[in-house]
């Protein structure tokens, strides 16, 4: 978006748009199918598209079937826009020379987000993705085929990124990517060594470390646990672990048992004892029994993960788990609302047993209700409604009570 407004256009509703930029997801059936309507139906309208993010590379076709006017842009050429608008305003005089009404932008190199112009939505929060793709093969997972294999960015672009953003005035960094345990394995560093750097840029700041895979995590996990002593990163882990039956592991593919990844987090909180864990779990995976399933319920019930992303399964081109059997819709559906369920009791006996707990917490950002968002030293949400404290401070504070998303504290020092 910022690269669309440095070049002089205006962001609008979709409704007053003379283009409209669709950024697609592929993860999940039921998105594409959404995504696809809304590309037809704007051709049918006659209305300039131009379709980027993960679906132009793996489902090009399908984008042209529903509208051969689509503009595309690949996963890679985002910040290529501004080639696609010169296009569409005059394609006679632009260097795409093509006899179609349409065209296609493909780059091979990933550009990240860095050196890239950004709108940030919150002023507060840098976003620093550190590497796409990923080495793995999980059977079910389209995303490998988008992005490529792990291509993770120099530790010392990352940093300048990281200073650019705090010099900006954010006071929180997001680590984003594929999977972050995987960073630096094609170029010779660690996350841990990765996160000793970016914890040394001076500032009162706060580093959220996104989704890690257990099977990622495990050859790292001394130095992980060492490097996360440290102030400045939140005790938090976000842990897919998908499933809790082995069975069912081993046909993911994802090269971890249910074990090693609880071995994870018990590594994890014996050191920081309030950890915050946050995991995924893909429910109706082709093959996996009432057992199995079972086992998972029990596993969300003892590992008390703060919070899950179930998916339902879903079959992706191009995967190997195309290939297996599907069950029933309705039986995936059932478990589903059977594990939401059980997730939310977790979530809300956490919450209860947090009333009443004081301790410093960071004031991040203004919260969307009234008031300040802040956070404990384990990412728990806490909302300050009467505050004169500012963001990228620290304070103390007592939680009085707490609502399905976020605990409401008061400031006691
Ligand atoms: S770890 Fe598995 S699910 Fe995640 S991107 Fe890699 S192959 Fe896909």
């Amino acid at each position: 978006m910022a690269t669309i407004k440095k070049l002089g256009h205006e962001l609008v509703s979709e409704k007053h748009a003379d283009v409209v930029v669709l950024n697609t997801c592929t993860v999940k059936y039921s998105t594409e199918q959404k995504i696809l309507h809304k590309i037809k139906r704007l051709g049918e309208k006659g209305i300039e598209v131009i379709v980027c993010g993960c679906m132009p590379e793996v489902q090009l076709e399908e984008i042209i079937q529903h509208n051969p006017d689509a503009h595309v842009l690949g996963v890679n050429s985002i910040s290529r826009i501004g080639e696609v608008l010169n296009f569409i305003a005059n394609p006679a005089i632009s260097s795409h020379n093509t006899s179609r009404q349409a065209i296609h932008v493909f780059s091979h190199e990933p550009a990240g987000f860095i050196n890239v112009p950004r709108l940030r939505f919150n002023s507060n929060i840098h976003i620093c993705q550190l590497s796409q793709g990923c080495n793995n093969a999980c059977s079910y997972c389209i995303v490998r085929f988008v992005r490529g294999p792990l291509k993770s960015f120099h530790p010392d672009s990352i940093v300048e990124d990281i200073k650019q953003g705090i010099a900006e005035g954010c006071r929180e960094i997001w680590l984003t990517s594929q999977d972050n345990a995987q960073y630096g394995m094609d170029i010779g560093i660690s996350l841990p060594k990765l996160l000793e750097r970016i914890c040394e840029i001076p500032g009162d700041f706060k580093i959220r470390i996104g989704m890690m895979n257990p099977f990622s995590v495990l050859p790292i996990i001394e130095e992980l646990l060492d490097v996360y002593e440290n102030d400045k990163i939140y005790k938090l882990i976000h842990l897919p672990v998908q499933s809790a039956s082995n069975d069912v592991l081993e046909r993911m593919n994802r090269l971890h048992s249910i074990e090693e990844a609880n071995q994870i987090i018990k590594s994890f909180r014996d050191r920081f004892s309030d950890l915050t864990l946050f995991t995924d779990i893909i429910v109706g995976f082709p093959g996996e029994k009432d057992s199995d399933f079972l086992k998972t319920v029990e596993w969300v019930r003892e590992y008390r993960p703060e919070k899950v992303n179930i998916s339902r399964y879903t079959p992706r081109p191009h995967t190997k788990a195309l290939e297996y059997r599907n069950i029933d819709s309705r039986i995936v559906s059932q478990r589903s609302n059977e594990l939401h369920n059980v997730c939310e009791e977790v979530k809300i006996d956490i919450r209860k047993k947090m009333i009443g707990w004081e301790g410093k917490v960071f004031i991040s950002k203004e919260a969307k209700v009234k008031g300040l968002m802040a956070r404990t030293a384990s990412y728990k949400p806490v909302v300050i409604p009467e505050s004169c404290a500012v963001a990228g401070s620290f304070c103390k504070v007592k939680i009085l009570d707490a609502t399905p998303g976020y605990f409401i504290g008061k400031i006691i020092t």
